[in-house]
């Protein structure tokens, strides 16, 4: 395994931003490759807890000559954000400098060709830090991005070109939900990693053996050792169903069990106060039709001063925040529901 450091220039004189990548050179060039990055959105630390757990899972099979192909790791992508505290709060979802989005204006080629990729010399440390995280991840058969939700189920999102065929890797990593999106204008990381063979030949888009996702593992507080270990355990036996590592003591893994939906299922439910929420659901609840979901206290103590919130289709209960308080808009959950949201708003990437 080999270490090595990025660095990246900040936007002004004597500031520069670094993270370590490391490289498990692969014996076979015909297996997959893998690249794995953490913390993309800087204060998301379930993947990096996982990754840390990996790590030791990596370092032995590679000491077995079981690792068949190369395989990239950045436990912590974003050293911009994970430096951004503001009033004594991390800020590591958007760039303090340009109020851009971390997981959002990352070039989206229309080939996979990291040569194309805008000179980012002249624009922001942000920039710089996307166009280089794209020129380590393009390329690689297996690219996840480890993100976290507020408080939430593991998810992943996939494109729909690469569903069901990726359905052995929910399976593998043992997550309860799939969302399928199927256009990004936004620029996501992940759209940003299959964009580009979106429209390749089949011998270099090879969407069979291609897989893109990000991981929404669970909350922002679900950072703990139990969950980073099977966590671990779940990337492992992605690697090994795809090859990238070899272990003839893991089962093949069966089918996928867990909800899959399209993200214009997804129901975001806005609050039609603001208030204090008392949620009656949690992440995982099923709920049926005219369900409450939650009651917004927006007069404490006044008649009229409560707005409840009530489910519009039957679905599961994807994701809810992790604060109580809320102004009148935001979203107060995700419901995954059975059928397409009634709602224009939805059908967003919301990672
Ligand atoms: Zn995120």
């Amino acid at each position: 395994m080999q270490k090595s450091i990025e660095r990246i220039a900040g936007d002004s004189e004597g500031v520069s931003y670094e993270f370590p990548v490391f490289r498990f050179e692969g014996t076979d060039n015909t297996a997959s490759s893998a690249y794995l990055q953490a913390a993309l959105h800087a204060g998301e630390l379930p993947g990096v807890v996982a990754i840390d757990a990996l790590m030791p899972m990596l370092t032995k099979a590679q000491a077995e000559g079981r690792i068949k192909g190369s395989i990239t790791i950045v436990p912590q992508a974003n050293p911009v954000g994970r430096a951004q505290y503001h009033f004594g709060e991390h800020q590591g979802r958007f760039h303090l400098g340009t109020r851009t989005n971390f997981n959002r204006g990352f070039p989206l080629l229309a080939v996979p060709d990291t040569s194309l990729l805008p000179d980012t010399a002249l624009g922001t440390a942000d920039q710089r830090l996307k166009t280089r995280l794209l020129q380590l991840s393009i390329g690689h058969d297996i690219v996840l991005d480890l993100h976290c939700d507020d408080e939430g189920l593991a998810y992943l999102y996939v494109h729909t070109g690469l569903w069901p065929a990726m359905a052995d890797c929910a399976a593998a990593m043992g997550v309860d939900a799939v969302v399928l999106w199927d256009e990004d204008t936004d620029g996501t990381f992940e759209g940003a990693s299959i964009m580009p063979y979106q429209n390749a030949s089949a011998d270099v888009a090879r969407f069979d053996r291609r897989v893109a996702a990000t991981v929404e593992y669970r909350g922002i507080l679900d950072v703990d050792g139990a969950l980073a270990g099977s966590d671990a355990e779940g990337l492992y036996r992605l690697l090994v169903a795809r090859g990238v590592i070899a272990d003839q003591a893991l089962p093949a893994p069966s089918g996928f069990a867990g909800i899959v939906a399209p993200l214009e299922n997804i129901d975001m439910m806005p609050a039609p106060r603001a208030g204090a929420i008392l949620y009656d659901v949690k992440p995982g609840d099923r709920v049926a039709k005219g369900a409450r979901l939650a009651t917004i206290i927006h007069a404490p103590g006044e008649a009229g001063g409560r707005a409840e919130v009530f489910a519009p289709q039957p679905g599961v209960i994807l994701t809810r925040r992790s604060r109580r308080i809320i102004r009148t808009g935001e979203d107060l959950l995700k419901l995954v529901g059975d059928k397409k949201s009634a709602d224009a708003r939805s059908g967003t990437l919301e990672d």
